[in-house]
């Protein structure tokens, strides 16, 4: 049985399917992905942003990125940050992982969002 959601934006009601279990901000949420009015897609373009950012995060530090894999506590606090540079409650933050990595969040023109994993060897300061 499919329940129905109405956009936050236009109010317009979408059949929203495998909802059974799904609570009312779930479903408005849900309507709001589906809509097409134009403040709905600038919605979604911008959550695109957000997700596309979390996926960098894994593909820098995530299980496949060998010396730079980094624990779920990292990987979440790192993606806490995007979460605080989307809704603009920060513009960049960089994180120290460890000595000679970092990452770097940064919010670009546009309202992009840059993931950067930076590294430097610091053997080449130590003699
Ligand atoms: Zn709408």
């Amino acid at each position: 049985m499919a329940k129905t959601g109405a956009c936050r934006f236009c109010g317009q009601q979408h059949m929203i399917e495998n909802s059974e279990e799904m609570t009312d901000p779930q479903l408005e949420e849900c309507a709001t992905l589906h809509c097409e009015c134009d403040e709905a897609k600038v919605y979604q373009e911008a959550a695109q942003r957000r997700e596309k950012a979390k996926q960098r995060v894994d593909e820098l530090f995530g299980e496949g990125a060998g010396n730079y894999s980094q624990p779920e506590a990292v990987i979440s606090t790192i993606k806490g940050v995007i979460d605080l540079v989307c809704d603009k409650r920060a513009k960049n933050m960089t994180i120290t992982i460890r000595t000679g990595l970092k990452c770097r969040i940064m919010q670009m023109a546009k309202d992009k969002i840059k993931v950067v994993r930076e590294v430097s060897d610091t053997n080449s300061f130590e003699q």
